[in-house]
């Protein structure tokens, strides 16, 4: 793979286009070392970003929740995202925005520290590979659990929080699994390292109650179009011992698109026709083919 900091192309960087490989930030940055930076991953469908707006404001959100509001409008961002496409002759790419705090002032305190922003893209195919979508993804168990709202800022999209992500996502893969489902600090079922997840039963989808991890713009998405399919959706507190009884399960995710799951821990799940119709109402309704 090619390093991704040693590519041709432009990178979107306080306000200007700057040549890929000159984007970089001091070693001394806060949020590198205190991890006060924020992020978003879209994805670009023929030219257009789906749910664009969405993504830059959950971005300016994520920012304020961390102390460093940012300097650049909704339409700012949303107007620099599509100069960085375009920059880079890209219509099909994943967009990546990251905002932080800068290299003013070091310690705990960041009073002094500016916000900066960059956004970079580039073309990313299927976020689990081709195969995915027909055999369904192998998932384990993290031990790691998703943290309580009043030990994290959980609902900003904010790096610090993808330390146990990672963590959970190399245990999974040195043991031969794709991903980890992680569970939150009560023990129920909270979500994927990078993704939502949801399980079928019947004719009723079932999600956890993002009340302590992201409330994904896909998830959103996703619940509208099983809406539209004639589907029931409930959003509840699921317990893992409950997995047993669920027909089929998939991810969501702006990344990971629409995935469907073939097992996590213990429990086993078929590709069906519902993960499968949703995947496809999915690509349907981000490449403009639906209106929904
Ligand atoms: N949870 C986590 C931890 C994620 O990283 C993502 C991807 N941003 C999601 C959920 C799904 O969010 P979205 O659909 O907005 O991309």
């Amino acid at each position: 793979m090619v390093p991704f900091d040693d590519r041709d192309g432009f990178i979107w960087f306080d306000g200007e286009l700057k040549p890929w490989r000159e984007a970089n930030v001091h070693v001394l940055t806060h949020g590198l070392h205190y991890a006060s930076a924020v992020f978003e991953g879209a994805r670009a469908y023929g030219g257009r970003v789906y749910a664009l707006t969405e993504h830059s404001e959950r971005l300016r959100a994520s920012a304020e929740m961390m102390g460093f509001p940012l300097p650049w409008s909704v339409a700012e961002i949303d107007a620099a995202v599509m100069a960085t496409l375009k920059a880079n002759g890209l219509s099909d790419a994943y967009v990546r925005p990251v905002a932080w705090r800068g290299s003013e002032q070091m310690g705990v305190s960041a009073q002094a520290t500016k916000p900066h922003m960059a956004i970079a893209c580039w073309a990313w195919g299927a976020y689990f590979g081709a195969d995915a979508l027909k055999k369904g993804l192998r998932l384990t168990i993290a031990k790691w659990r998703r943290p309580a709202p009043y030990t994290a800022p959980t609902k900003a999209k904010a790096s610090g929080l993808y330390m146990i992500c990672t963590m959970s996502k190399h245990e999974a893969e040195a043991a031969g699994y794709q991903d980890a489902l992680m569970l939150d600090w009560r023990g129920q079922v909270a979500e994927a390292t990078g993704a939502n997840v949801f399980f079928v039963k019947g004719e009723t989808l079932h999600t956890p109650t993002p009340d302590c991890f992201l409330d994904g713009i896909t998830r959103r998405s996703v619940m509208r179009l099983a809406e539209r399919r004639g589907l029931k959706v409930v959003e509840r507190a699921i317990w893992p011992e409950e997995l047993e009884g669920f027909e089929q399960a998939f991810l969501t995710g702006s990344a990971a698109e629409v995935t469907p799951l073939a097992e996590i821990g213990p429990w086993r799940f078929e590709v069906g026709a519902t993960a499968l119709g949703l995947a496809k109402d999915y690509s349907d309704l981000v490449n403009g083919r639906l209106n929904a």
